[in-house]
């Protein structure tokens, strides 16, 4: 309902403006929801990228190691093959081939980082391939024999000592084969050690960053040698074993906990070169990226959510004002009811809707008795109080749905009430009469010694006919006779066809 008091706010606007605002910030949302999720997107690619590059980059390089580590060690690995077959006759023939590999400083290596030893079935030096750098352990040498033996494999054996060449640092690598006669009876041992030294110039700076690793491995997983940017160390004591495990394919590639890798068989031997590098590593460059990008993603994101919660905050303060204004604008500052230009425009709208519905339509005009007197008495501020008090007493009478009060002007109140006949609108006159006498409000200059009003009523018949205007000066004339046949009354103007002023 309409209260008498509170003009009606821009309701329709209310609606307007708040979807506006949740779409607003609905858009807001969606909006940086897609940036982020297309930044996401094209991160995540980029870190997939990251990862290829660096596995064909390591995939080259393990390429590189396996063709030149595999070519020197395949070759020797085949001399033993075939001094396994050809027994001790003339050593130095089967081995050359081993032995030219090395001592050519265009390919990094060393003379001094092979030698071939061939052991007697008794455990003797036969022969060896560079007696001047000889430096194998004959006890050592001798417990390779006996494992031989025992081991009944001709197969290439690999494994690693320290005891090989207690000259040089660290461990070296060791490739063994069986020699047998005609008859098949065991006949000794050939043997190709490969010193550290070889492996570290073959590996030097080989390794991915500061913590990839350049592997040596067997194939069951052993790793031989292991090189990384600090250096390259061959792995002490590996035991003997001929290696029957499955080579990995070609390319092979994957992740292993903190590390991805990718492994190279070395052709035609049990061994493989793997690299590993830190995921933290390969993707350090892109952590930086992301953070920059998610950060700043982040950041134009929080910025605008919070430039679309300030939005909507200004507009609501906006809105706040606009209807503070229109309040104003529509309400008579002292009684808090509608205003004379509200009233106007409410009686207009309420005529024509009348006359739309073809309902009845009345007016009540309620002037304050004797007010000039009260004025005089008791003061202009007490003046000012009194009517609104009066106010809140047609503002309380007033309270069905549709029907409207206002200020007139000075003490003068009118009330609208659509859809009302004559008989009703003095009832409700009648009331408002009755609720300002009961406000009690004191007039010593009055007969009665309290402060009343007197009502002009006007209404329309079933429709209304004529003009607002005459509607309106019949209801000012019902006044005038109230105000005339003594104060403190309702009367009901004539052509509203209600009963006469009552007697009172
Ligand atoms: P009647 O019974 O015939 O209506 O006599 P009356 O004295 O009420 O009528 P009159 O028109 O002579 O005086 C109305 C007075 O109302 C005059 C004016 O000073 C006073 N008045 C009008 N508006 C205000 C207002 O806002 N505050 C106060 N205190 N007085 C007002
Ligand atoms: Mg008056
Ligand atoms: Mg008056």
């Amino acid at each position: 309902m309409n209260s008498p008091n509170t003009p009606p706010p821009p309701s329709q606007n209310t609606g307007r403006w708040f979807g506006a605002l949740g779409l607003t910030a609905l858009a807001v949302i969606l909006a940086v929801v897609i940036v982020i999720g297309v930044r996401a997107t094209l991160l995540y690619e980029g870190r997939l990228a990251v990862r290829d590059d660096a596995r064909d980059a390591n995939l080259r390089v393990a390429m590189l190691a396996a063709r030149t580590v595999g070519d020197d060690v395949a070759t020797c690995a085949h001399a033993l093959d075939a001094l396994g077959a050809a027994g001790h006759g003339d050593p130095s023939a089967q081995v050359s081939n081993c032995m030219a590999q090395f001592g050519d400083p265009a390919n990094a290596t060393s003379l001094t980082d092979v030698q071939a030893v061939i052991m007697s079935e008794a455990g003797e030096v036969v022969y060896e391939a560079l007696p001047s750098i000889g430096c194998l352990d004959l006890r050592f040498a001798q417990l390779i024999v006996n494992a031989h033996r025992q081991s009944n494999s001709d197969a290439l054996s690999i494994s690693t000592s320290a005891a090989l060449c207690p000259a040089s640092a660290g461990s070296g690598l060791l490739m063994t084969h069986s020699i047998r006669r005609d008859d098949g009876a065991f006949a000794g041992v050939g043997i190709v050690t490969l010193d550290a030294r070889y492996f570290s110039r073959q590996f030097a700076g080989l390794a991915p960053g500061a913590k990839g690793v350049v592997s040596l491995m067997r194939n069951d997983g052993v790793v031989l040698v292991a090189s990384t940017a600090a250096g390259t160390t061959v792995a002490s004591d590996v035991p003997l074993m001929v290696v029957s495990a499955k080579a990995p394919a070609a390319d092979d590639s994957g992740a292993d906990g903190e590390f991805l890798y990718v492994r190279q068989p070395l052709p035609d031997l049990p061994m493989q070169i793997e690299i590993r590098a830190p995921r933290s590593e390969i993707y350090a460059a892109w952590r930086e990226r992301a953070m920059w990008v998610g950060g700043l993603t982040a950041t134009l994101g929080a910025g605008c959510l919070i430039l679309a919660v300030l939005l909507r905050k200004q507009r609501k303060r906006r809105y706040a004002a606009e209807a503070e204004l229109h309040r104003m604008a529509s309400t008579d500052p002292l009684t808090g009811l509608a205003n004379r230009r509200t009233l106007d425009e409410t009686y207009d709208r309420e005529w024509r809707r009348s006359v739309r519905e073809h309902a009845p339509l009345a007016l009540l005009f309620i002037d304050v008795d004797h007010f000039k007197t009260f004025n005089d008495r008791y003061g202009h501020p007490a003046g000012d109080d009194a009517l609104v008090a009066v106010s809140h007493a047609i503002g309380h009478t007033i309270r069905r749905p549709g029907d409207f009060a206002g200020r007139y002007g000075g003490e003068e109140f009118m009330v609208v009430l659509p859809n009302t006949d004559a008989n009703g609108a003095r009832d409700v006159a009648e009331r408002v009469r009755g609720a300002v006498r009961l406000a009690a409000i004191a007039h010593e200059g009055t007969p009665h010694g309290h402060m009343t009003v007197s009502i002009g009523v006007a209404a329309t018949g079933v429709m209304p006919t004529g003009t607002p205007e005459a509607l309106l000066q019949a209801a000012d004339d019902a006044l005038y006779t109230a105000k005339s046949s003594g104060r403190d009354r309702v009367c009901i103007h004539a052509t509203s066809g209600g009963a006469p002023c009552p007697a009172i």
